[in-house]
């Protein structure tokens, strides 16, 4: 179920066209701007919605809580685990080297945040299959606990 959010109004603006991308959000100014195409596929908008929504959340968890994400990721990373749960996370999952898991560089940290709101979408959007949908059951449920336990421990309010 979607958890309740708590935090100031979030403008969402739908443009004719972004360019390349689907979305664009601005966190310091609350604004998410969705490209029209979004609503050219059943699914789409929520999909991505909930992925920028998440930018917001991500930036308000705890440092404990971004650090846990982050040691699931290295877990599947150890174990091998192929995919993810969207584009955003899978090309930059897919660039990351070594030395970026092990220092924990801003391109491992931008994967970390990418993937979390991916993970968000994957759960929340209410889609069942998708062909960005490309990680494996094992890495799903593990991911799916975290988020039931992060939500859980926020008495299933989410900050934004
Ligand atoms: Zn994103």
């Amino acid at each position: 179920m979607f958890p309740q959010l708590a935090g100031r109004p979030i403008r969402v603006e739908v443009r004719r066209s972004l360019g390349s991308h689907l979305a664009a959000s601005s966190i310091p100014r609350r604004v998410i701007l969705l490209d029209a195409a979004v609503f050219a596929r059943r699914g789409e908008f929520e999909r991505i919605l909930i992925h920028e929504l998440f930018h917001f959340a991500w930036v308000r968890l705890s440092n404990q809580q971004r650090r846990e994400w982050e040691d699931i990721l290295m877990h599947e990373l150890a174990a091998q685990a192929t995919g993810e749960l969207g584009w955003s996370a899978e090309w930059r999952k897919d660039t990351l080297s070594a030395k970026d898991i092990r220092n924990r560089t801003p391109r491992w940290r931008r994967y970390a945040c990418e993937s979390f709101c991916d993970t968000a979408a994957w759960l929340f959007a209410g889609l069942r299959k998708h062909d960005e949908f490309t990680l494996a059951g094992t890495p799903r449920r593990r991911r799916r606990q975290w988020f039931t336990a992060a939500l859980r421990n926020g008495r299933d309010t989410l900050k934004v």
